[in-house]
C-alpha cells in the first residue's frame, strides 16, 4: 500500500480541477487523477471543457464572427475592407494555443493548492481505495478518506449514423476540420449543434440541421426561441424541424443521410455530417465491484443534493451526475463538496444556473420560463423590451433581440429572465445575481444601470413587467 490522501478526485475537468484545488485551499492533502488524451497523445488536464468543448467553440465563434462582421457590418460603419480573406489554419493555430494556455494553467494553479496531479486511469476499489493506471500500464494504489467522482460525459452516438472519425464526427471532430466543408449535415440543433453550425456557416458551408423535435430549443422559453430560429433562418442555418434520422452512409466520400418528416422519407447529400445529439455520462471502468456506488437507469452516478454518492465519503459531481450538464454547475458542485469535505458550509442553488448559447444573437436564461411558470399555475407578469429601442445596441449595430423578465404576479419576485440578443452571455449575470437574491421586479427597478449600455434592457424590461417602461411603448 503506497501512500494515503484526504481527497482523491478522479476526473481533471471542470467539476474536478476546481474541487482538487478548493479541497487543497482548505489544507487537505489532496491529488487528482486524470486520463485526458489530446490527438497527438499528450495528456492535458482541463477535460472537456476546455481540450474539446466550450473553449475551443468559443474561439472559433469568436473568430467566425469577427469575420462575418467585417464580411456584412464593417461597410454600414463607414469601414471599407477590400478582398477579405481568411485562413482557417491560423484559426485552429490560435485556437490550440487558448487552449494550451488554458490547461497548462491549470498545472500552475495545482502547485499553488498542493495538488498532486497524476496522469492515468483511476478507478474506485471498495473502501476508499483508488487504484491509478499510469500510461505505461503500472499500476498503483492509495487511500483515501475521501473520494470525489467528476469522470464527466461522452457525445452520444446515433446507432444510424456511427461516427467514423472522418465523415461523420463528433463535436470534437467539428472543431478541428481543416477545410470548410462545402455542405454540412449537423443531426441536433441543440446548443452543441447551434453554435458549431454557426461556425462553419459564417466560413461559408451550406449547414443543414436536422433536429428530430417539432419544436425548437424546447427547453428555452419560446418567445426566445421564435426570434433566435427567424434570425438563425435568415442567417442561412437551414434548421428542419420534426426530422429524424433513419440512416446515413459515405458513399465515395460524400455522407447520404436519410430521414423521415411530416412529409415522409427524404435525403440529403453532405460532405461531413456532425452527430450534435445530446452527451452521456462516462463511467467506464470507474468503479471496481462492492464500492456502494451505484448508477441509475441512464447511467449518472446516483447521489443526493449535496452530491454525496451512496458510499460513505465518496461524492460525485459534474456531468456524471444529475442536471444540466454545465461546466458551472460542475465547478459549484466541485467547490461545494471540498468545502464540506473540510467541514464548511457549502450548497448549490440548482434553481438559479443559467444557460448560455454562443450563437449570434446569443441566447441565455436563468430560472423558470413563461410556459413553466404558467404550467405551474403561479400568476406571472412578463416585461419585454427589445434591443431596437436601447441606444448602445443601436449605436452597436446590434438591434436583434429583446431582454424579457417573468415575475410573479402576488410578491412581485423574479422567476426568469430570457435574453436574445447582443451580450446576452454577459448581461445574464445581473439577473443570476438578482435571483440568488430573491430579488423582485422592483429591486431591478429600483437599480440604477449605466447609460448607454445594453444592460439597461434588463432595467426596462423589469419596468415594462409593471407597465413603466420608459423607452418603449408599454402595451
Ligand atoms: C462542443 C462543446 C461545447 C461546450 N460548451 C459549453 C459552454 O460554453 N459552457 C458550458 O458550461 N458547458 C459547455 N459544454 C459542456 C461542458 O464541456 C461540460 O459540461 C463540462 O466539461 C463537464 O465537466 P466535467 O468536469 O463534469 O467533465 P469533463 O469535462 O468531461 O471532464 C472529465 C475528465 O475526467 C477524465 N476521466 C474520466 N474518467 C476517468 C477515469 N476513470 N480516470 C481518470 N480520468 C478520467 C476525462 O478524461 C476528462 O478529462 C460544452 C461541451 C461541448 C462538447
Amino acid at each position: 500500500m503506497s501512500e494515503a490522501f484526504d481527497v482523491i478526485v478522479i476526473g481533471g475537468g471542470p467539476a474536478g480541477y476546481p474541487a482538487a484545488i478548493r479541497a487543497g485551499q482548505n489544507g487537505l492533502k489532496v491529488a487528482c487523477i486524470d486520463e485526458w488524451r489530446n490527438r497527438d497523445g499528450s495528456h492535458a488536464f482541463g477535460g472537456t471543457c476546455l481540450n474539446a468543448g466550450c473553449i475551443p467553440s468559443k474561439a472559433l465563434l469568436e473568430s467566425s464572427e469577427l469575420l462575418h462582421r467585417a464580411r456584412e457590418e464593417f461597410a454600414t460603419h463607414g469601414i471599407r475592407l477590400a478582398g477579405i480573406e481568411f485562413d482557417v489554419a491560423q484559426m485552429h493555430k490560435r485556437k490550440s494555443g487558448i487552449v494550451k494556455a488554458s490547461t497548462q494553467g491549470i498545472l500552475a494553479l495545482f502547485k499553488g493548492a498542493k495538488v498532486t496531479p497524476f496522469a492515468g486511469h483511476g478507478r474506485l476499489l471498495p473502501g476508499r481505495k483508488v487504484e491509478l493506471t499510469a500510461s505505461d500500464g503500472a499500476r498503483t494504489v492509495y487511500e483515501a478518506r475521501h473520494v470525489v467522482l467528476a469522470s464527466g460525459s461522452t457525445p452520444m452516438e446515433l446507432r444510424s449514423a456511427p461516427f467514423d472519425g472522418g465523415s461523420i464526427v463528433d463535436s470534437w471532430g467539428a472543431l478541428d476540420f481543416e477545410t470548410v466543408p462545402r455542405r454540412l449535415g449537423v443531426i441536433g440543433a441543440g446548443v452543441i449543434g447551434l453554435e458549431l453550425g454557426s461556425v462553419w456557416r459564417r466560413l461559408g458551408a451550406e449547414v443543414v440541421m436536422l433536429e428530430a423535435l417539432e419544436a425548437f430549443l424546447p427547453m428555452a422559453d419560446q418567445q426566445v426561441a421564435k426570434e433566435a430560429l427567424r434570425a438563425f433562418r435568415k442567417q442561412g442555418l437551414d434548421i428542419r424541424l420534426g426530422a429524424k434520422v433513419t440512416g446515413a452512409s459515405v458513399v465515395a466520400g460524400a455522407v447520404s443521410v436519410q430521414y423521415s418528416d411530416a412529409a415522409g422519407a427524404q435525403s440529403l447529400e453532405v460532405d461531413r455530417l456532425v452527430v450534435a445529439i445530446g452527451r452521456r455520462p462516462f463511467t467506464a471502468e470507474l468503479l471496481a465491484d462492492g464500492t456502494g456506488v451505484t448508477l441509475d437507469e441512464r447511467g449518472f452516478i446516483t447521489v443526493d443534493a449535496e452530491c454525496r454518492t451512496g458510499a460513505e465519503n465518496v461524492w460525485a459531481v459534474g456531468d456524471c451526475v444529475r442536471g444540466p450538464m454545465l461546466a458551472h454547475k460542475g465547478k459549484e458542485e466541485g467547490l461545494m463538496v471540498a468545502d464540506l469535505i473540510a467541514g464548511r458550509y457549502a450548497e448549490v442553488n440548482y434553481k438559479v444556473i443559467p444557460s448560455v448559447i454562443y450563437t449570434a444573437p446569443e441566447i441565455a436564461w436563468v430560472g423558470q420560463t413563461e410556459e413553466q411558470v404558467k404550467a405551474s399555475g403561479r400568476a406571472c407578469k412578463v416585461g419585454v423590451f427589445p434591443f431596437l429601442a436601447s441606444g448602445r445596441a443601436r449605436a452597436m449595430e446590434s438591434t436583434l433581440g429583446f431582454a424579457k423578465i417573468v415575475a410573479a404576479q402576488d410578491d412581485d419576485e423574479l422567476l426568469g429572465v430570457h435574453i436574445v440578443g447582443p451580450m446576452a452571455g454577459e448581461l445574464i449575470a445581473e439577473a443570476v445575481l438578482a435571483m440568488e437574491y430573491s430579488a423582485s421586479t422592483e429591486d431591478l427597478q429600483r437599480t440604477i444601470h449605466a447609460h448607454p449600455t445594453l444592460s439597461e434592457a434588463l432595467h426596462e424590461a423589469a419596468l415594462a413587467a409593471d407597465k413603466r417602461a420608459i423607452d418603449f411603448p408599454n402595451r
